[in-house]
């Protein structure tokens, strides 16, 4: 009686709750996982394709938080389950195959979102005194946890008729603007953070190029200056149009293959 009772959609389970076990059993609704979906940048990805009628794996590093990043999503009547997933632990990207691969047996769209500012202070040039610590929590998280993250997903990227890599980079990466004599970016010539970005957008140009000839297609998104915990108070864009760059770029059904952009506008690598 009890096991008859657990599997019955009884009047407990709640509308949005079914709405998601229907999205999971059918095959055109397109699956999402972003990292960093508990807040910020992230948050409004996740809600922005959860918006647009894709199921959303919100994955956030802490357990609790990515249960209730899910929650807010489904409490909006989006599809959406929560996933812990430190990006920088390898058990955790181990678990998060695992478990995209028996709940969905596929992924569409990966946003490569999660990211930190690793640096005592924000702006000035600090080449000269950056310490190692910073540049190697930086790289952890920036930029080796997406390679690794992005490696163990690509069999269900694959398995996907239009697979889409969103790498969440900054135009602080630029070499180029930061090679310019008066570079717009010349006030933040912060190492560890931006040569981070600068190689996430290797890993970019290097992937597309690995992909070229499948459905795959990864790019780097730079979504403006936005006021989150990272971009701070003095941030120009509100978080809603700080996720369109990443939202446009996963949706988009002729997105380029290994472009770097903000809102469309090309950027120089
Ligand atoms: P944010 O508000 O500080 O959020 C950062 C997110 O990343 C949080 O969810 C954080 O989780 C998560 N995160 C950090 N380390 C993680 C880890 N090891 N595992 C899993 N999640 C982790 O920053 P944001 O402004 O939304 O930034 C999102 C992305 O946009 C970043 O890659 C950033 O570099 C990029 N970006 C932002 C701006 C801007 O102006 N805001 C500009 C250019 C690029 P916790 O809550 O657990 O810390």
């Amino acid at each position: 009686m009890r096991t008859r009772a657990r599997f019955q959609a009884g009047p407990d389970i709640s509308e949005t709750r079914r709405a998601n076990l229907r999205s999971m059993s059918n095959p055109t609704q397109k699956i999402a996982l972003v990292t960093g979906a508990n807040r910020g940048i992230g948050l409004e990805t996740a809600r922005q394709l959860g918006q647009r009628g894709v199921t959303v794996i919100a994955a956030a590093r802490d357990q609790v938080k990515a249960q209730q990043a899910a929650g807010a999503l489904q409490a909006e009547g989006i599809s959406a389950v929560g996933l812990k997933l430190d990006v920088t632990s390898t058990a955790d990207i181990q678990a998060a195959a695992r478990f995209t691969e028996e709940r969905f047996g596929r992924l569409d769209i990966l946003v490569n979102n999660a990211g930190i500012f690793a640096e005592a202070h924000f702006g000035g040039n600090n080449s000269t005194t950056v310490t190692q610590a910073e540049l190697r929590r930086t790289f952890d998280t920036n930029f080796f946890a997406v390679i690794e993250l992005t490696q163990a997903l690509l069999p269900m990227l694959g398995r996907s008729p239009a697979g889409r890599i969103v790498n969440l980079s900054s135009i602080l990466g630029s070499l180029t603007l930061h090679a310019m004599p008066d570079s717009p970016i010349a006030s933040a010539r912060n190492l560890a953070y931006n040569s981070s970005k600068t190689a996430l957008n290797a890993f970019t140009i290097h992937l597309a190029d690995a992909l070229k000839g499948t459905h795959i297609r990864v790019n780097s998104a730079h979504p403006g200056w936005v006021k989150t915990a990272l971009g701070g108070e003095a941030a120009p864009m509100e978080i809603v149009d700080g996720a369109k760059t990443s939202v446009a770029l996963a949706l988009a059904e002729d997105a380029p293959n290994g472009s770097y952009s903000h809102l469309g506008a090309p950027l120089p690598w």
